[in-house]
């Protein structure tokens, strides 16, 4: 047997997502020249010839990821691909081709499982991308989709979490916090009809945040406009976590500090009013709620005036030492030590 029955025995949820993948993983080291960046990343890089090729893996779990009474099974397939195109995309890569593996159990129905690939068929031909492959298995219970993007890249052009220098640019597309608004939506309103199933959605005035939370894209107009105007980011990931669980990982393996302001972080107007009909903090939606798929990334100054005129790009702060840590100049001039509280993998945050 290979248990040892004296070894203490740890609890998950102590260890977190990333403390886990760190003590899973520690033990292996890259052996295959073509290996170029391993574990640590938004994807993996491999060297094979001319370009790189980038490749990243994302699951879905029902119940834990998403809830099948309101998403719809269209979105939930279209958003699976998304997600993991958005990781190929913050390696400042292209993505090519997906596989999609799936475990179901037999609530589900044939057509049901059809609508999912439906939302995959339309996001693969939005980025086109080709769906190549996959694996199909039965689960006991609830559904897992898991999508792997494989994408390629120029060598000189991959960009890292790791290259922040100091007094660097902090840069961030689109707006933050709406999709997480958009899950208290639908959390809300799943309870309104549990007590009354004669209850209609009230859904009016949230189509944006709900748009955000169950349709979102990836960011590839970002990607593209950076490349046409000549800006390398000198470091970038995708906000899948929240801005501060993301801000915290390009500092950590840069080894920098940073400082954002409140004030620049660009919150949607109804994320402001959903944020308003909740008596929730937006500036809290947007640090820590998640699942925005926008692109985090750092800029040389040298590249201020031309990352600036691109629309949809807000520049909130700056790198700095390592020494000055990671805070918020709050919208009050006082400045908060930032703290990461992203998705953990092992709480249902949507309880
Ligand atoms: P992202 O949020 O960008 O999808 P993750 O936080 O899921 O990234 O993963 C961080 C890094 O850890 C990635 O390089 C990923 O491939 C790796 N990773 C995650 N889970 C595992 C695992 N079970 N085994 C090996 N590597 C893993
Ligand atoms: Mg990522």
């Amino acid at each position: 047997m290979l248990e040892d029955k004296n070894q203490a025995i740890s609890n998950l949820e102590e260890l977190g997502e990333f403390g886990l993948i760190d003590n899973l993983t520690k033990s292996f080291n890259n052996k295959d020249k073509s290996t170029i960046y391993g574990i640590g990343d938004d994807a993996a890089v491999l060297d094979h010839g001319e370009k790189l090729t980038v490749v990243s893996t994302d699951m879905l779990v029902e119940g834990i990821h998403f809830d099948v009474t309101y998403v719809p099974l269209k979105h939930l397939g279209y958003k699976a691909v998304v997600v993991n195109l958005s990781d190929i995309y913050a390696m400042n890569a292209q993505p090519k081709q997906v596989t999609v593996s799936i475990a179901v159990s037999s609530r589900y129905s044939v057509e049901a499982l059809e609508e999912i690939y439906a939302g995959i068929h339309q996001a693969c031909a939005f980025y086109n991308v080709d769906l190549v492959g996959g694996d199909t298995t039965s689960s006991l219970k609830g559904l897992v989709i898991s999508v792997t993007a494989i994408g390629s890249v120029a060598k000189d052009e991959v960009v890292y979490r790791n290259g922040a220098q100091e007094n660097d640019l902090i840069c961030v597309s689109g707006d933050l916090g709406a999709a997480y608004m958009g899950l208290q939506v639908l959390e809300r309103e799943k309870a309104v009809f549990r007590e009354n199933s004669n209850m209609q959605p009230d859904m009016t005035g949230s189509e944006y945040v709900l748009e955000r939370q169950l349709k979102p894209e990836a960011r590839r107009e970002v990607v593209k406009a950076l490349a046409e105007m000549k800006v390398k980011p000198t470091s970038m990931i995708d906000v899948s976590d929240g801005l501060a669980s993301e801000l915290m990982h390009i500092c950590k393996q840069s080894e920098v500090g940073a400082q954002i302001y409140e004030d620049k972080i660009p919150v949607d107007y109804y994320t402001y009013k959903a944020a308003e009909d909740f008596n929730f903090n937006a500036t809290t939606a947007a640090l820590n709620g998640g699942e925005d798929y926008e692109l985090l990334f750092t800029i040389s100054q040298k590249d201020f005036e031309v990352v600036e005129s691109i629309p949809g790009i807000a520049i909130i702060g700056h790198i700095a030492d390592k020494g000055a840590g990671i805070t918020m100049v709050a919208r009050g001039e006082q400045v908060i030590e930032l703290q990461a509280q992203g998705w953990n993998a092992f709480q249902n945050k949507s309880e």
